[in-house]
């Protein structure tokens, strides 16, 4: 099969054909950042379209990854709620950050103290007054939606360009403090959905916003269904619209058919998680693996969560961060040979690298897939790294 584009070869991937051979995917725009402009150069960091352009068309045509997501972080959405609600909020500017906040300071007890830190929203009272963001006027989206613009006018649709979009849990975190968002989830259903509401109709306009502006998918988390188990996520009737609400994903797939990538964001097991996404599978076709129980843990999501498609899950301390390249190398053998027979798969991190992440590392992440990632992939089931899951 002659070559494909990248574009090409992802759609093929998640259509469950198998393409030219596995694509390769890095979620590393600080990342990147850091590689072209240096460390010292965060306090600007994704405050400026052209560098931030620069990471995702540098990520794709000098490192070679299939696609580079225009994701600086997880605060656009919180910091655009609180811009658009007259809150003062520390980390959009960080050369205006007064640590004032004494959140990974505190001495007591969370347990017993249930305003620990100090979130921008406390109560009810003050949800009320939270306002939906603009997606042309707040936080960093006007940023984004530029990027976006630059990084696809530069890669003429041979690379896509992927979006975020954030389910009301994640950013409710950010508003309220984690503690306290799921202490309103029980005591409280008033106030978190009033923060919820605000949410999902910010990401909604982001999402319309991000498509207008040219993203082929989005980039989502769940954050609940593997950490408390799908039996207990299933049971809880406020969980299943605060990870992952139907008005919000489900939307964009029957509006736009625009696929959004779930990340299980975890250090631990993935797997029981499992029977949860199943119930998404009408309108969410691939999902983002973090690195507990290695290749086999991800061959048995793909087998599992057929037809949609699964990308990760190399460690990123250990193994891209930690390791040697050749450390890099055997783990990106296994996966290929355990989850890229059958397409469906695509070679990644387990989540975002570190800053320190070699580049030689990185390199040999994305050589592999054309050495040993060509189609047809014979499966190898021998393997040094024992299954944990
Ligand atoms: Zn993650």
């Amino acid at each position: 099969m002659s070559e494909m584009t990248s574009s090409q070869r992802l759609m093929a991937t998640a259509m469950g054909k198998e393409p030219d051979r596995v694509p390769v995917f890095g979620v590393f725009i600080d990342w990147a950042w850091a590689q072209l402009y240096g460390k010292d150069s965060f306090l600007e960091y994704s405050d400026d379209p052209e560098r931030l352009a620069e990471c995702i068309i540098w990520g794709c045509k000098e490192m070679g990854v299939d696609s580079v997501g225009a994701f600086p972080d997880v605060c656009v959405t919180f910091e655009a709620i609180a811009e658009a609600s007259g809150l003062s909020y520390p980390s959009l500017k960080w050369k205006d950050f007064i640590p004032t906040h004494p959140h990974r300071l505190y001495g007591g007890d969370p347990v017993k103290e249930p305003l620990y830190g100090n979130p921008l929203v406390h109560n009810l009272e003050e949800a009320k007054k939270l306002k939906p963001a603009d997606p042309y006027k707040h936080g960093r989206m006007p940023i984004l939606l530029k990027t976006i613009e630059l990084a696809n006018k530069a890669l003429q649709g041979e690379w896509p360009v992927g979006g975020s979009c954030d389910a009301a849990i994640h950013v409710g975190g950010e508003l309220m403090g984690w503690t306290q968002m799921f202490m309103a989830m029980e005591k409280d259903v008033e106030f978190w959905q009033t923060v919820q509401d605000v949410v999902v109709k910010t990401s909604c306009e982001f999402a319309k916003a991000q498509i207008k502006a040219g993203i082929a998918g989005f980039m989502s988390h769940s954050e609940l269904p593997h950490k408390v188990g799908s039996e207990d996520f299933l049971k809880h009737p406020v969980w299943p619209e605060a990870d992952h609400p139907a008005a919000l994903f489900k939307k964009i797939w029957d509006e736009f058919q625009l696929d959004t990538t779930l990340h299980a964001c975890s250090i631990g097991p993935f797997e029981p998680g499992f029977d949860v996404w199943k119930t998404y599978l009408d309108h969410c076709h691939s999902f983002f693996m973090p690195e507990c129980g290695g290749a086999d843990a991800l061959a048995r999501a793909k087998a599992e969560l057929a037809p949609a498609m699964v990308m990760g899950n190399i460690d990123p301390v250990n193994v891209m961060l930690h390791g040697t390249p050749s450390d890099v190398e055997e783990a990106c053998i296994e996966l290929i040979q355990k989850c890229g027979p059958g397409g469906r798969f695509v070679l990644g991190p387990g989540c975002m690298v570190g800053l320190d992440t070699p580049v030689e590392n990185i390199q040999t992440m994305i050589n592999s897939v054309h050495k040993y990632g060509k189609y047809p992939i014979k499966s190898h089931p021998t393997s040094k790294r024992p299954s944990t899951g």
